[in-house]
């Protein structure tokens, strides 16, 4: 499509403020489709123009095809960014935007389903001799033939909702005496989470790493990777850190696995930023899927390749990118990002809501934090918990773990407990630090989440610091953050809700 002024963003929270960023950056007029519950955020505060779309529960705002729609023509918007999540690998949103007239910032509706679609993905990657895990997703959804083909898959296996995400849908399949019952519990968990009960079986890989391989497809067509990232620490299948390069991976491996990435993109007509998901084991790669939007993770492709994939997004949407060939990007250094979430890692990771006291992002070079929420913006349990991202860069791996622990060491978040100490923990881990974690490495290492300390002089040394920079932040007049210095139920420092867990 052609040139646009302004630009609606269907999303909420940190990636709305990135999109917010980004067309700023180009001199794009923004508009903010969000929900009640979201006046209190960050995006609201930097959009350049807001319409509310519906109250809080996603159904009826950031999942309502038709609300967005009305909305972003309402104030006038010429295209939609979808950010991740909610309506953005929804061929159909896809579809109704450029029918009503507006540019959808991202892949076509056919390229969506070709290759968002988790069934025909894999029917295209066969059909082209691509690798993927071997598996069964035919027709027939009948109990007796999905038994059978777990026998001859060979166990263990995994069941997934064809038309699921996001980890979730999954079940496992360990023993062929629970096959029966699991393949039905996916069916059903699939059928009122997706609203379609199908499903698909693959061989589940117990010792695999999650690599995936950025796209990029430009105006011309023209389809290119911007190499790879490993995102193997995962709890409950979903990524908690993620980093680029992979550690993982040799010369020969990295370019073999961009050559099938660019394949199936290419197969799949790919216009825009998108990725191709991988599992490595005992060096052989299988195709898992592709997710036809923005990643989460892309900051980490952009700190060590020197782009900017939303703004590439947006200039592509307007015809205006194209690659130039001689230009070849190679990766340096080492990027990492962490997801901070609000959540109480002594309790299983339970959601820690609340209203956020001082918050604060200790600066220096090469520390980047994308986040949607600052003190006063409260976190409702009516979304994904994730409050920011910290991403570092560093000139190789080991110091690039070492700056991330100093970022979250001397990071503060109070009101809200946070995931900070569990991810600490992880990246200090011998394992993580090797680069030799699988995607079971927090099943493995941290099934039970993480363990108060019990050390009474510990905990009195740590009390006092904190309290030091709480004293040190200025922060002592805030109402939030005195109710949030309210002590803690344990005798864990961390619990302490003032040293924001
Ligand atoms: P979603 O679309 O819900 O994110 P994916 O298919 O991308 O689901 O898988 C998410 C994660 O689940 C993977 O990164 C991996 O850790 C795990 N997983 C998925 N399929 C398999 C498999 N066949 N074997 C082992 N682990 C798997």
């Amino acid at each position: 499509m052609s040139k646009f002024t302004r630009v609606a963003i269907a999303n909420r929270g940190e990636v709305a403020v990135r999109i917010i960023k980004a067309c700023e950056e180009l001199g794009l007029e923004t508009v903010l489709l969000h929900s009640e519950a979201d006046v209190n955020s960050r995006a609201y505060r930097m959009a350049t123009h807001k319409v509310c779309i519906g109250p809080a529960p996603t159904a009826e705002s950031y999942l309502n095809i038709e609300a967005n729609i009305q909305g972003a023509l309402a104030m006038g918007a010429q295209a939609v960014h979808p950010g991740f999540g909610f309506l953005s690998e929804n061929a159909h949103f896809a579809q109704q935007c450029e029918q009503a007239g507006l540019t959808f910032i991202g892949p076509s509706a056919d390229a969506i389903r070709t290759l968002g679609d988790k069934v025909s993905c894999k029917a295209l990657a066969k059909k082209a001799g691509l690798p993927l895990v071997p598996g069964y997703e035919g027709e027939d959804q009948t109990l007796n033939t999905l038994m059978k083909e777990v026998e001859a898959i060979g166990l263990p296996v995994i069941v997934k909702a064809a038309a699921g995400g996001g980890g979730r849908g999954m079940k496992l399949i360990k023993q062929m005496s629970e096959a029966a019952e699991q393949i039905e519990s996916a069916q059903r968990e699939a059928k009122s989470a997706f609203g379609s009960e199908v499903v698909f079986l693959e061989k589940y890989l117990d010792r695999a790493k999650h690599i995936e391989f950025q796209i990029f497809g430009d105006s011309t067509g023209k389809v290119m990777h911007l190499f790879d990232r490993e995102c193997s620490v995962q709890r409950r299948h979903q990524k908690i850190i993620e980093e680029a390069t992979s550690p993982s991976l040799t010369e020969e491996l990295r370019r073999k696995m961009g050559e099938v990435a660019v394949t199936l993109g290419t197969l799949g007509k790919y216009k825009g930023a998108g990725t191709v998901e991988f599992l490595l084991q005992d060096g052989k790669f299988y195709l898992l899927e592709v997710n036809t939007r923005l990643q989460v993770e892309h900051p980490v492709t952009e700190e060590v390749l020197g782009v900017d994939l939303v703004k590439m997004q947006i200039l592509t949407a307007q015809n205006q990118f194209v690659w130039n060939d001689n230009e070849v990007r190679i990766p340096r250094g080492h990027s990492i990002e962490c997801r901070i979430y609000a959540e109480n890692s002594y309790m299983g990771g339970v959601p820690s809501t609340g209203l956020l006291g001082t918050v604060h992002w200790p600066e220096g070079p090469r520390r980047r934090y994308e986040f949607g929420f600052e003190k006063g913006d409260t976190i409702t349990s009516y979304y994904d918990p994730m409050i920011a991202k910290a991403i570092v860069w560093d000139e190789s791996r080991p110091r690039a773990i070492e700056k991330m622990i100093r970022v979250l060491k001397d990071a503060t978040v109070f009101g809200v407990h946070t995931n900070i100490p569990y991810l600490i923990e992880i990246l200090s881990h011998p394992e993580f630090v090797d680069g030799t974690m699988t995607t079971r490495f927090i099943e493995k290492n941290f099934a039970e989440g993480l363990k108060a300390t019990h050390n009474e002089d510990e905990r009195k040394k740590l009390s006092q610091d904190i309290y030091k920079k709480f004293i040190a932040s200025g922060a002592g007049a805030d109402a939030g953050s005195l109710n949030a210095l309210t002590p803690g139920q344990t005798n864990s420092p961390w619990l302490s809700h003032w040293r924001g867990i």
